[in-house]
């Protein structure tokens, strides 16, 4: 098969690599049939992530078909129409047993292109095939199934969950990139006054608009902004979807006594924690990699028409143009790409 292999910083490339085989009785083989880019690759070809080492077959989302089950695989069967979860779970380890699949011990967790080889590919090995894939329904197409694989039960678990947005509060979403937009759906299931989505990007504050931000602001705004509409007292929840320690900061200036800070940006370099300021205050900080607990309500969510996840593509390419997609994606600032996605060659139409 054909498949985008990490070579070390800077070097990807679309190749011929052995196809998967079933190596535990737990796994299944997958078709791909529609796949896409995070950022977290980008992230990984930059030599970012260590743990990913040369050779990997990148990719952490995709939609699949199920060709292949090991013996022991008992609610999946060949020709099921799946999701493939970024989080894989054992599905009998302490944390497993208490829904943080993130956390797993016994072998899942964030594995899909990082640990085990990933989905950017034709076919792929999927671990642990009935606690770690979700049988699609078929009125939903492919090319919305696959942002329940990572963004959306990021922005909802990590941000909205966490951040426990609740009717009447006004939400401050830091950064409208793909998990920023998904936070935006995911918070107006529980119907806050406002959300305010705060982003340098003027094309980025758009989309944050077209996806339901009731404000947007540029960071040199948003204080202002969130104090006119908060009477002076601050966001209820401020949500950080960047991952950069100025935007930590920033949530952590824009919240309001008692209010709720969730990170859910992926850092790199430490943030300063103004304790002197923040003791007095009863504010809550949360942290988290998505778990993916909430995969299958977002999933009937979705089917039921209360997340719209039509707009997220704005790139396709066939899964051997993956190269080009890359090229697209990387260069979202003059692009204007939020999610590119690769679509197997055997998909049905
Ligand atoms: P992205 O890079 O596409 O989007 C980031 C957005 O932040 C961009 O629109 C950018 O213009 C904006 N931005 C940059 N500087 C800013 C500033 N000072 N103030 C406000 N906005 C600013 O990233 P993404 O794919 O949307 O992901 C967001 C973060 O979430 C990343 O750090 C990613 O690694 C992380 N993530 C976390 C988890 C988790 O489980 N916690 C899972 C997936 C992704
Ligand atoms: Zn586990």
């Amino acid at each position: 098969m054909r498949a985008i292999v990490y070579h070390g910083p800077g070097d990807k490339r679309w190749e011929e690599v052995p196809d998967p085989k079933l190596t535990d009785d737990t796994d299944a083989i997958v078709r791909i049939d529609a796949a896409t880019i995070c950022g977290t690759d980008l992230h990984i070809l930059k030599g970012d992530v260590p743990e990913v080492t040369p050779g990997r077959i990148l990719g952490h989302e995709a939609v699949g078909t199920i060709l292949e089950t090991g013996p022991s695989v008992r609610t999946v069967r060949e020709g099921d129409r799946v999701l493939l979860s970024c989080i894989s779970a054992c599905g009998s380890c302490r944390f497993c047993r208490a829904g943080q699949y993130g956390q797993c011990l016994g072998g899942g967790g964030w594995i899909f292109g990082h640990l085990i080889d990933g989905v950017q590919a034709e076919y792929a090995r999927v671990p642990f095939a009935d606690t770690s894939t979700y049988k699609l329904p078929d009125e939903l197409p492919d090319e919305q199934a696959v942002y329940l694989a990572d963004i959306l039960p990021t922005g909802y678990e990590v941000g909205v969950l966490n951040g426990r947005v609740q009717p009447g509060d006004t939400v401050a979403i830091v950064g409208a990139g793909p998990i920023g937009l998904a936070t935006i759906l995911g918070a107006k299931l529980y119907s806050p006054a406002a959300i305010v989505a705060i982003d340098p990007v003027e094309a980025r504050r758009n989309w944050a608009s077209a996806f339901g931000a009731s404000a947007v602001a540029t960071p040199e705004e948003a204080g202002g902004l969130v104090h006119e509409l908060t009477e002076g007292l601050g966001a209820d929840v401020a949500i950080e979807a960047v991952g950069i320690p100025e935007t930590f900061e920033q949530c952590t200036a824009l919240i309001r006594p008692g209010g709720r800070v969730a990170n859910v940006g992926v850092h790199g370099r430490p943030a300063t924690l103004h304790l002197e300021s923040l003791w007095i205050r009863n504010v809550t900080i949360t942290t988290g990699l998505v778990d993916t607990f909430s995969t299958p309500t977002l999933l009937r969510a979705v089917v039921a028409g209360q997340l719209d996840l039509s707009r997220f593509t704005t790139h396709r390419f066939p899964l051997d143009q993956a190269m080009d997609a890359y090229d697209i994606f990387a260069s979202a600032a003059e692009t204007n790409a939020l999610k590119v996605l690769l679509t197997g060659s055997q998909a049905p139409q």
